[in-house]
């Protein structure tokens, strides 16, 4: 007998319990345990009904991920569960925790379900780009209905019991301590009743709506762009009503299989596992000890700082903001509750919410108040002389062992930590804008960083419901670095003959929330303006310089925020709008320089946009700045809406192929110049080898 699925018996009841820690997957010991246990019960003229039941924190959670993509080892989980349906004696599965993917699948195999209060059921394959493969989409349709069905299915959402109760999918809620009882005096029940094997796989589909699919494909059009398998969902959902059971199941089974092997699918398993591994910081021994953060203090109530001192007081963490001046002071709390309210207004938070999250922002004028404080985030001007004023005078008020960050986008974080007696304190996070909504939070660590600091910094980013990424002191740190080169292509396209909308569209079309000149104008202009008038200023000379959005921006047109940049807006309405006097300002601008604008493909658009950030990904993990491909591209999809079926940058520059990306580096080395196109060496050794970034 299997060690993870025990058989045992009370009275007439066989009782199959699943003990396979963490979260009873399904892996091959636990398939081949169910069936023995079955067909155990089946011999036994005794028994008269079965459970099934889990140990541990959890009913089945799912499928085995770590043998996804490789041949499923006998018995197969359709095998499985049909054996468990056919039973000739009623089944019943009894669900705590969660009963997901291969896990619903099998409760959906049995013929009565019940479950405690607090469980949950899904089938969130969709958010790994597959489908349910085990019956799932042609059995939960038969139960629940199939408009219930597919928006669990393509949607993936975990459904609580209690609506999982109204929609039939659960039999019996058992508000009990004892499930394993509870749910063998349920059976006895259900025999005492007269009650049979009721197979979910011979009910009639209820379709309530006809449109159903067509409407749903059109509602999730937008949000799921570019996704393979919510549709492929809606697909098998629909077979399951115009088809018989057994065909059902295989078309099922085709759509499955197109999805296990697409680059999508791969692409998301792998995004799967990279949120989970970035909180592991390599070097970083697992037992660091961290600092206890209890309070915290914000510097600056600006656009950052709001939606910073949010987070924690969403995450119900006490918050010191601190400013200037009075009048900066109540400007920046009358924009987060007026962040707050509006939220509330849609429904996602109540008023009481706003209140108490108001009443966790302490403003004040006076450094006194962060003495006790455990962490301090400064968000002031971008200027290195302010920034290392303010660290001086944290320096002096704030008690030993408090955090000391800063939320520079440029400025050198070690050189902010020489301004303390305390550098071992001090480390960067970078948030991204808006502070309050975006995922991604790069957690830089200085020359002198302690690891507890470090420790500490990521584990905080998760209790403020970020995804932290440790990352290393360079010029823009991980995301802006290969942000600004692709950006530098993008204006020499447009120079050489595309016109934004050309580029933006491009962009968009392989995946990203909008192309660069649509973020340009989002962030606005005058940012990167003031950085380049800087740096020529410092006596910067750039190989070759770009200088039309520069003439944008001295046009007065900043971007969104004047209502005019590279695009125009109309009044209320974000989308941008090709302007044709900026088309004649580029062909102008082409002519001042003397290029002859030609024709630019869409191919040369996205090879020169992205490779160039590969380029520049490789150079970051031979500098150590990221210590593996895989935080690079969770910094691109938490940050800058990289998409997810892409898998990030890194892993897409994989599937490419890096020595067809080299091959291109080479040849846009030899139209444009080694300056900008001079492959990394780790990119050029690994093409070379015939590897990649996941497999060096
Ligand atoms: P901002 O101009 O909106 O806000 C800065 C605030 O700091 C202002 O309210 C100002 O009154 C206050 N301030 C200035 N000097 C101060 C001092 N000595 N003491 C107390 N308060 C002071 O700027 P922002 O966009 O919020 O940027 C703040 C920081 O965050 C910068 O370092 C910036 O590079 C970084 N950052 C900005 C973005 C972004 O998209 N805006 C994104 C990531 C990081």
């Amino acid at each position: 007998m299997s060690s993870v699925v025990e058989y045992s018996k009370a009275a007439e009841i066989g009782v199959i319990a699943v003990n396979n820690p963490p979260v009873n997957a399904l892996s091959q010991g636990v398939r081949a345990g169910l069936q023995e246990s079955v067909r155990k019960g089946l011999s036994d003229e005794a028994v008269k009904a079965m459970v099934i039941v889990c140990e541990g924190r959890t009913f089945i959670a799912g499928a085995d991920i770590r043998e996804f993509g490789k041949p499923m080892a006998d018995p197969g989980l359709v095998e499985v569960i049909r054996e468990i349906e056919d039973s000739p004696k009623p089944v019943v599965a009894a669900i705590h925790g969660t009963a997901l993917g291969g896990g619903l699948e099998v409760a959906l195999a049995c013929h009565y379900r019940c479950a405690v209060p607090s469980a949950k059921v899904g089938l969130p394959e969709v958010n790994l780009g597959l489908l349910p493969g085990a019956g799932g989409t042609q059995r939960l349709p038969r139960l629940v209905g199939a408009d219930a069905a597919l928006r669990m299915i393509a949607e993936g959402n975990h459904v609580p019991v209690t609506q999982a109760e109204s929609m039939g999918l659960i039999d019996r809620i058992l508000d009990t301590d004892d499930l394993r009882g509870a749910a063998v005096a349920y059976a006895q029940e259900l025999l005492a009743g007269g009650k049979r094997p009721r197979k979910v796989s011979e009910m009639q589909v209820r379709l309530d709506n006809p449109n159903v699919f067509e409407e749903y494909e059109k509602s999730i059009a937008r949000k799921k762009r570019g996704f393979l398998a919510p549709f492929h969902c809606i697909k098998a959902v629909k077979a399951a009503t115009e088809l018989p059971f057994d065909q059902g199941m295989r078309r099922e089974r085709e759509l499955f299989a197109e999805l296990m092997d697409s680059p999508q699918s791969k692409a998301q398993r792998h995004v799967f596992f990279a949120e989970r591994e970035v909180a592991r910081v390599p070097g970083l021994p697992k037992d660091t000890p961290k600092r206890e953060i209890r309070t915290a203090g914000i510097i600056g109530a600006g656009t950052m700082g709001g939606g910073i001192a949010m987070n924690f007081a969403n995450a119900g963490i006490p918050v010191y903001v601190l400013e200037g001046s009075q009048e900066a002071l109540d400007k920046g709390l009358a924009v987060v509750r007026r962040n707050y309210e509006n939220t509330a207004r849609k429904g996602r938070i109540t008023r009481d919410d706003v209140e108490q999250r108001m009443a966790l922002i302490k403003p004040t004028l006076s450094y006194d108040d962060l003495a006790e404080v455990d962490l301090v985030i400064e968000a002031v001007f971008e200027d290195m002389g302010i920034k290392k004023e303010v660290f001086g005078k944290l320096d002096r008020v704030c008690k030993q062992g408090a955090i000391l960050a800063t939320n520079t986008s440029t400025l050198d974080v070690n050189e902010i930590a020489s301004a303390t007696s305390r550098p071992q304190d001090v480390m960067g996070m970078h948030f991204f804008s808006p502070a309050n909504v975006m995922r991604l939070l790069e957690n830089v660590r200085g020359e002198k960083t302690a690891d507890d600091v470090v420790a500490t910094v990521m584990s905080i980013s998760r209790r403020i419901g970020k995804v932290g990424v440790c990352v290393g002191v360079c010029d823009g740190f991980v995301g802006n670095r290969m942000l600004h080169k692709r950006g530098r292509e993008a204006n020499f396209l447009v120079e050489e003959g595309a016109l934004p909308q050309q580029v933006d569209k491009v962009l968009y079309d392989f995946g990203m929330p909008m192309g660069p000149f649509a973020m340009s104008d989002l962030a606005g202009l005058d940012v990167g303006y003031r950085i380049r008038q800087a740096k020529r200023k410092e006596g910067h000379v750039e190989p070759r310089d770009s200088t039309w959005l520069d003439k944008i921006v001295e046009m007065g047109r900043y971007g969104q925020k004047t209502g005019a940049g590279v695009y125009r807006y109309e009044e209320g309405n974000r989308t941008p709008i090709p302007d044709p006097e900026i088309e004649k300002l580029i062909v102008e601008h082409s002519k001042g320089i003397g290029i002859e604008r030609r024709e630019v493909s869409d191919q040369e658009i996205l090879e020169r946009c992205m490779y160039t950030m590969v380029n520049e990904g490789a150079k970051i993990l031979e500098e150590g700045i990221a210590a593996r491909p895989l935080d690079i591209d969770i910094v691109w999809i938490y940050g800058y809406g990289f998409p997810v079926y892409r898998g990030g940058p890194m892993f897409w520059a994989d599937q490419v192929g890096l020595d067809k990306i080299y091959d291109a580096i080479l040849k846009y080395r030899d139209r444009l110049g080694a300056e900008y196109w001079t492959p990394a060496p780790l990119l050029e050794r690994l093409a070379k080898e015939g590897k990649g970034f996941y497999d060096q």
